[in-house]
């Protein structure tokens, strides 16, 4: 069993859904091998998920689905 790099709670894998981020492009993906922290939430993926996740991203494979994501800014809501 592993422990969190960040807070050395307990890491169980799962399968999760992640948003990922790659040369400018977000792609949503379903039923990711991951290790997940349960005191934390940190996740971790191996180089191989990690890797094809890029490869998807970049690539023309035709996504399962596609949804529309609503984008709102807090320049003006929110003042520190
Ligand atoms: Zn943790």
């Amino acid at each position: 069993m592993k422990a969190c790099y960040f807070c050395k709670g307990e890491v169980v894998e799962k399968r999760i859904q992640h948003v990922h981020q790659w040369g400018g492009k977000i792609v949503l993906f379903e039923d990711v091998p991951a290790e997940v922290c349960q005191q934390c939430g940190e996740t971790y993926f191996s180089p191989e998920v990690l890797e094809k996740m890029d490869e998807v991203t970049m690539g023309e494979e035709k996504p399962k689905a596609t949804i529309s994501v609503p984008i709102f800014s807090l320049a003006e809501a929110v003042t520190a």
